[in-house]
């Protein structure tokens, strides 16, 4: 047809898969397996007719926003709330990535980051990880328009140090800086204290993985009042009502449960030290996850294999084909229930 000459396409990003069978041990999409904090339960009862009528408030003005800014310690005017960090993140490049020099990330990340780049048209270029799968903080050093990884990088589950973080960050003054810290609950340091030094820093996290509430679709960027100002003009600029007000409700029924999401973070640590050891006995090696997942790979039976041999036993891990890690399977840390029931059928499989 003519008029698809005029079509902006694209190639989407592909989620893993979410099964409607409820049997499934789905251990593919990063989830947490625990419920969100029993408060936010609690919290949907008192949902408010009257205000479900109205127009959300701005999510900058609302209480989540204080509770998050005092959780954070930070100012309210250093937070920005969009639906999931995939909103924010895909804001911050509409907003900030604006140069005609490439932006750069790392080979092996986050996949959503390409489509973005595509999308917006915004030239890009991607550094290789080394061999260990480490992100190597010289390679962020040439001309660039922009810089954005993920700590600890996704799908590899390998963490940065802090130091590294503000090396990269020191390195590019002149360009907007985004952290994407969506697993950095799980035993990383988070590099939000940088804000204060750095007005080109943007720090992204999300309730999506640390606080189980993929589902509601909350994230939210902490930066220089200057940063999130841009932000927000540009999110004004697209749709100014972008979060619900059961959303932000919830949300904030989650971050005044500190006791629970520590715990919770905790114990999937804790799971994931034992899987790591239960992995290497099965076979199969791995970098040290900060994550909530192993990005692991089998000494002698190829992943896409043991991938569709779990597959046939119910239990859903993340594969790719792509290159360089068409070897590896990302497996979430699920409950220990779950895990066993893993490591009981990779014994059959690959033991
Ligand atoms: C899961 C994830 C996100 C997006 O999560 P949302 O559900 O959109 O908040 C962003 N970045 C990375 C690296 C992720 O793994």
């Amino acid at each position: 047809m003519k008029w698809e000459e005029n079509v902006r396409k694209v190639v989407p990003y592909t989620p893993g898969e979410q099964p409607q069978d409820q049997n499934v041990i789905k251990l593919n999409t990063n989830e947490n397996p625990y419920p969100p904090a029993p408060g936010v339960m609690d919290r949907i009862a008192e949902l408010s007719p009257e205000r479900m009528r109205l127009y959300p408030a701005f999510p900058e003005q609302t209480q989540l926003a204080w509770a998050l800014a005092e959780y954070y310690q930070i100012d309210r005017e250093q937070i920005f709330i969009g639906v999931g960090s995939d909103d924010v993140l895909s804001l911050a490049f509409m907003t900030f990535f604006q140069s005609k020099r490439p932006v750069l990330f790392p080979d092996i990340t986050y996949s959503f980051y390409d489509v973005w780049a595509d999308l917006y048209r915004i030239p890009y270029e991607k550094k290789a990880l080394d061999e260990q799968f480490a992100i190597r903080p010289e390679e962020y050093r040439q001309p660039n328009g922009g810089v954005i990884f993920p700590n600890p990088n996704a799908p590899t589950g390998v963490l940065m140090e802090l130091s590294q973080v503000e090396e990269i960050v020191a390195a590019n003054r002149d360009v907007v800086v985004i952290v994407d810290e969506a697993y950095i609950d799980f035993g990383g340091t988070s590099c939000l204290p940088l804000i204060d030094t750095y007005d080109n820093l943007l720090v992204v996290q999300t309730f999506s993985k640390s606080r189980s509430m993929a589902g509601m679709r909350i994230g939210y960027a902490m930066g220089s009042p200057r940063l999130i100002k841009y932000l927000n003009d540009v999110k004004y600029a697209v749709n100014s009502y972008t979060m619900n007000y059961a959303a932000l409700q919830l949300g904030l029924a989650a971050v005044e449960d500190v006791t629970y999401f520590k715990e919770c973070c905790a114990k999937i640590v804790r799971t994931r030290e034992r899987a790591q050891e239960q992995l290497h006995r099965l076979g199969f090696t791995f970098p040290k996850s900060y994550g909530n997942f192993i990005f692991a790979s089998h000494k002698n039976m190829p992943a896409r294999e043991i991938f569709e041999r779990l597959k046939e036993n119910g239990i859903y891990v993340r594969y790719w084909d792509k290159e360089r890690i068409d070897d590896h399977l990302r497996i979430t840390i699920g409950t220990d229930e779950q895990m066993e029931k893993l490591y009981r059928a990779l014994e059959k499989i690959c033991g």
